[in-house]
C-alpha cells in the first residue's frame, strides 16, 4: 500500500490557490487552523450558527456556504455527511467551475453517487482517521494523524499535488496519508460502525446487565468494564504493539481466560462471520446508504427512538455515579 510522508508532498501545491473550508465544525475547525499554521490562509463557510462565531474568535472572517464556495478554487466540504447532498445542491454546485477542487472527509457521498461533480472538476478525498480535536492536539504537539487519501476525478492533471499539499498543511503527511479509496474508506468506516463497534457495545452492556443482575454494585462494574479507562489503554496498547503483542501486558491467568474463551464469548465464530459478511454485504451493495437516506427523508423515527432507549438504559445511572466517585478524588490525573 502507497502512503505518503512529508517528503512526498510539497505545500507549494497550494500557491495561488484559494482553500476553502465548508463548515468549521469538528474537522473544519482542526483543518482550517493547522493549514493556517503552514501558510495556507483558508476562507471560511459556515452557515449562522455558534460554529461561525467560533471562526470569527479564531481569526478568521467567516462568510456564506455560498460565497466561500464561490471565492474558493480548493473547497473542502467538512460539514456532516448526510447534509452535503443538499447543501451541495443548493449552495455548491452552481459556483463550481472548470480548474477547481472539491475535497471531502469521508468517501461517502461520491462513493454512493449522492453527489456527483461536473466532469471539469478534481474530486478528492482527504480524510484523517481520528477525530477533529486530535488532528488539531496532534499537529500542536508537533505530529500529525493519519488520513485516507484518494483521486476519484483528476479533472486537471494537477489532483494529486492539490490532495497531498492538503494532507502536508493539516499535518496528516507527518503520521502518514495512506492512500486508499473512496470505497474503501467508504465500506471499512461503515463496517466498524455497523459491525465492530456494536458487537463491542452490546458485549459491554449484556456484561452490565449480567453482573448488575447477580448482585455487583453497578459503579464497581462500570469501573471494572469501562470507567477506568483500562479498555481505553488496551485499545492503545494494540494500536501502539499489536493485538497479540499487548497481551504481554496482561498477567498469565488474563492471558489465559482471554484466549481459552475468546470465541465463546461470541457465541461461535462461525456465527459472528456470518452476521459481519451480511452487514458487509448491506454496505457494499448500497442498502444501508438508502436505508439512512430514507431515514433522514422521514425525520429520523428510527433513530430517535434508538436514541431514547439508550440514554434510558440504567447504565446511564450507574455512570453518572462512578463519574462522581472518581471525580471526587481530586487527583491531578483523575479524567
Ligand atoms: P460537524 O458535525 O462538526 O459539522 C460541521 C459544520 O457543519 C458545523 O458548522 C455544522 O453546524 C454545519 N452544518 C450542519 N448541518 C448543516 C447544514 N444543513 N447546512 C450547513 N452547515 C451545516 O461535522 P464533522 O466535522 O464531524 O464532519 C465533517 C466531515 O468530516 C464529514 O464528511 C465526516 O464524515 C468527516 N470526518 C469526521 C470525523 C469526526 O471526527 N467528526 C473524522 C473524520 C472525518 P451546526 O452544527 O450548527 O448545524
Amino acid at each position: 500500500m502507497r502512503v505518503f510522508y512529508e517528503r512526498d508532498a510539497d505545500i507549494q501545491a497550494l500557491n495561488r490557490t484559494k482553500v476553502a473550508i465548508i463548515g468549521y465544525g469538528n474537522q473544519g475547525r482542526a483543518q482550517a487552523l493547522n493549514l493556517r499554521d503552514s501558510g495556507v490562509n483558508p476562507i471560511i463557510g459556515n452557515i449562522d450558527d455558534s460554529y461561525k462565531e467560533t471562526a470569527a474568535q479564531d481569526g478568521f472572517s467567516p462568510v456564506s456556504i455560498e460565497e466561500a464556495s464561490r471565492l474558493g478554487d480548493v473547497l473542502m466540504v467538512l460539514i456532516p455527511d448526510e447534509v452535503q447532498p443538499g447543501v451541495y445542491q443548493q449552495s455548491i454546485a452552481p459556483y463550481l467551475s472548470a480548474g477547481k477542487t472539491i475535497s471531502f472527509a469521508s468517501g461517502y457521498n461520491i462513493r454512493f453517487g449522492l453527489i456527483a461533480p461536473p466532469k471539469d472538476v478534481d474530486v478528492v478525498m482527504m480524510a484523517p482517521r481520528t477525530i477533529g480535536r486530535q488532528v488539531r492536539i496532534a499537529f500542536e504537539g508537533g505530529g500529525g494523524v493519519n488520513a485516507d487519501v484518494d483521486v476519484w476525478q483528476d479533472a486537471s492533471g494537477k489532483a494529486w499535488p492539490t490532495t497531498l499539499a492538503l494532507a502536508k498543511g493539516t499535518g496528516c503527511t507527518r503520521a502518514g496519508a495512506f492512500h486508499t479509496s473512496f470505497k474503501t474508506e467508504t465500506d471499512l468506516d461503515l463496517f466498524s460502525e455497523q459491525a465492530l463497534w456494536p458487537a463491542i457495545f452490546d458485549s459491554l452492556l449484556t456484561a452490565y446487565e449480567v453482573l448488575v443482575d447477580k448482585g455487583y454494585p453497578p459503579e464497581a462494574v462500570a469501573l471494572e468494564l469501562y470507567a477506568s479507562a483500562e479498555a481505553a489503554d488496551i485499545f492503545l496498547a494494540m494500536a501502539k504493539r499489536g493485538i497479540f503483542e499487548q497481551l504481554k501486558f496482561h498477567s498469565p491467568t488474563a492471558q489465559y481466560g482471554m484466549l481459552s474463551h475468546r470465541q465463546d464469548a461470541t457465541g461461535s465464530s462461525g456465527e459472528l462471520r456470518k452476521r459481519m459478511l451480511a452487514t458487509l454485504d448491506k454496505i457494499q451493495n448500497g442498502d444501508f446508504a438508502s436505508e439512512w437516506t430514507k431515514e433522514q427523508a422521514s425525520g429520523y423515527p428510527a433513530f430517535s427512538k434508538l436514541k431514547k432507549a439508550m440514554f434510558s438504559h440504567p447504565l446511564n445511572d450507574a455512570d453518572r455515579s462512578v463519574r462522581q466517585l472518581l471525580d471526587a478524588s481530586g487527583a491531578a490525573g483523575a479524567s
